[in-house]
């Protein structure tokens, strides 16, 4: 039991933290800390770590691993799982995509046509298997890098607005907004116009879809700039968990 509550109290230091980085971030821009959410990614972190986030009042989590996540939220008892928003946010395989239209309530990495129907027929089943009672929300995921900064994972910024479309014109799927992982290796001023590429291009994609207003930006390292920039979903993980725990 002390281990447990050792380990309740690292991670409630160091989301205070992140909390703190985030008001601060808010102030500086003159935006509200409550118009954004907070995503806990837990992957490589066990399923008891999940239970501390949502003691804490976390209950966005994220994961990236499709045979990962399915084991987590299965472990889950029910009413964890009943207060949970379980966003994945992950590369995407077609075969694994109708497995994930299961159990996630958001997708954050839609980067092809292809997926977009793997995941319509997914949740289209889990709708009629009683899995899920909502359609699936889903973000598309941008390719902010250029030239070798190119291919973190997304969709190139010209593709974007037709699988906007492509997503929209689904019946099990609504479009969110979009998604982006920082090209690495930028720098902060680097980080800041990718954000703001992806800024205008949610803009442009609104201008189509009004509904579609989640920006899903930020990580550990880089939440202030995505803050500035606009995000209303960060996705942090080792701030808030440590880093990669393999002993466990
Ligand atoms: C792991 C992961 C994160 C969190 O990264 P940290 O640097 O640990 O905060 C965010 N987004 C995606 C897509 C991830 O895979």
């Amino acid at each position: 039991m002390r281990e447990v509550g050792m380990r309740h109290t690292e991670i409630e230091e160091r989301l205070a933290a992140v909390r703190a980085r985030i008001a601060r971030a808010c102030e500086d821009v003159g935006r509200d800390p409550g118009e954004i959410t907070l995503v806990a990614v837990t992957k490589f972190f066990p399923v008891s770590d999940i239970g501390h986030l949502l003691d804490l009042g976390v209950a966005d989590i994220g994961e990236n691993k499709d045979q990962e996540a399915g084991a987590k939220i299965a472990e889950l008892e029910r009413g964890a799982r009943e207060r949970l928003t379980v966003h994945f946010v992950g590369q995407l395989q077609s075969n694994k995509a109708g497995r994930v239209a299961r159990y996630a309530d958001i997708v954050h990495s839609v980067d092809r046509a292809k997926i977009v129907g793997a995941l319509d027929r997914g949740r289209a089943a889990a709708l009629e298997q009683g899995h899920a009672t909502t359609p699936l929300t889903v973000l598309v995921q941008v390719d902010l890098g250029e030239g070798e900064q190119a291919g973190r994972g997304g969709a190139a910024p010209d593709q974007v607005p037709a699988l906007a479309e492509a997503v929209a014109a689904t019946s099990h799927l609504r479009l969110g907004g979009l998604m982006a992982v920082a090209p690495r290796g930028l720098d902060e001023e680097g980080t800041r116009v990718a954000f703001g590429r992806l800024a205008d291009l949610g803009a442009q994609v609104r201008a189509e879809h009004p509904e579609a207003d989640v920006l899903s930006a930020g990580m550990s390292a880089d939440l202030e700039l995505a803050v500035a920039s606009g995000a209303t979903h960060l996705r942090v993980g080792s701030a808030i968990l440590g880093s990669r725990q393999t002993d466990r």
